[in-house]
């Protein structure tokens, strides 16, 4: 198939991409690079043997974007593109609802006079709220506690909108948990501009030398051992998901929600002890107040995507974490310029 990747050149994008590569689809990567490197676009070539088209525009720009959704002529589209830091998000909320809602909106537009009616979209276990009931279903209710989420949960709710309308458009809202871990090459992996916003980067950098140390954000949760507990995946698993996921909604089409997790809940402890068992580079650390807006606890039910789409998130977080730590400290100040 032709599919269209907007944020291809990002994080899970690229992961993505490499794996649609593999499996033999053409790839056209819709990338603006606002929080990305044309590098990455490079190395998803090296990686699958053969290149992704790259059509460099914003989602915002509706007249490019409906000339590059035109000229790719897609089958299907996997829709990562946004903005994704919380904290920016309660800072800049206007920003976070137009890059998010309505540069989706745009692509849905963009893409109604084609043919192609086929959507994966990025959404976050986010969306299950302040106090989720575990381990996490897709029918347990939704809500959001910040403008990120939101705009998360905007674009989930437009989604279903459009399939309730017009069922010819198959629909698949994919909830990550926590995606951590690189590919296993080293060739390519998370690269956050600025302070590393989440736990994984930031202990990378750690390990790496470019911070002093990390500090665990309350360690007086009510968890086994008090620092909060979340369900963290392999990037190339989570990958494989959106493989899954689209290969099913071509079959079946549909409106269909999937938790993308392990299942399995692991503290900040945890995965300090587990990198420093990957890596051998010890993990300073100082325990410091909660960070406001953080919940105790989040993990999936992943059995709906693991029985419908035969997909199972297996990396262990060691193996995670020796991944994280090739990229880390092949690309210590990640891709260049
Ligand atoms: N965390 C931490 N120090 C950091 C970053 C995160 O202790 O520098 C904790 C955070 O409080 C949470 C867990 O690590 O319990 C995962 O945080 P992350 O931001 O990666 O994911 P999210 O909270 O969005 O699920």
């Amino acid at each position: 198939m032709r599919i269209l990747v907007t944020g291809g050149a990002g994080y899970i994008g690229s992961h993505t991409c490499v794996l649609l590569l593999e499996a033999g689809h053409e790839v056209v990567i819709v990338d603006d690079f606002s929080n990305s490197k044309p590098e990455a676009v490079r190395r998803i070539g090296e990686l699958a043997g053969r290149g992704a088209e790259l059509a460099e525009v914003d989602l915002l720009d509706r007249a490019s974007l409906d000339d590059a959704v035109a000229e790719a002529g897609p089958e299907a589209v996997v829709h990562f593109a946004g903005l994704k830091a919380v904290g920016e998000s309660v800072a800049q909320p206007l920003r976070y609802y137009r890059t998010n809602v309505a540069g989706t909106l745009n692509l849905l537009e963009a893409l109604a006079p084609t043919g192609c009616r086929t959507v994966v979209f990025s959404s976050s276990a986010t969306v299950y709220g302040p106090e989720p009931q575990l381990p996490l279903k897709e029918d347990a209710p939704t809500s959001a506690t910040n403008p990120y989420g939101w705009s998360k949960f905007m674009i989930e709710q437009i989604l279903a909108d459009l399939h309730a309308a017009d069922d010819s458009w198959a629909i698949a809202t994919l909830r990550y948990f926590n995606p951590v871990g690189a590919h296993p090459s080293g060739r390519i992996g998370e690269d956050p501009q600025g302070i590393p916003n989440n736990l994984l980067p930031f202990v990378s950098q750690v390990a790496v030398g470019r911070r002093e140390k990390l500090s665990v954000f309350g360690d007086d949760y009510d968890t086994p051992d008090g620092t909060g507990v979340r369900d963290y995946l392999h990037v190339v698993d989570l990958a494989a998901g959106h493989l899954a996921a689209l290969h099913r909604l071509v079959e079946v089409g549909g409106h269909h929600v999937w938790n993308l997790g392990t299942g399995q809940g692991r503290s900040v402890f945890e995965v300090i002890a587990a990198f420093e068992r990957a890596t051998g580079v010890p993990i300073p650390y100082e325990v410091t107040d909660r960070r406001p807006g953080d919940i105790a606890a989040s993990y999936a039910d992943p059995t709906k995507a693991n029985q419908e789409l035969g997909w199972t998130a297996d990396h262990t977080l060691d193996a995670i974490c020796a991944d994280a730590w090739r990229w880390q400290s092949q690309n210590p100040e990640g891709y260049p310029d």
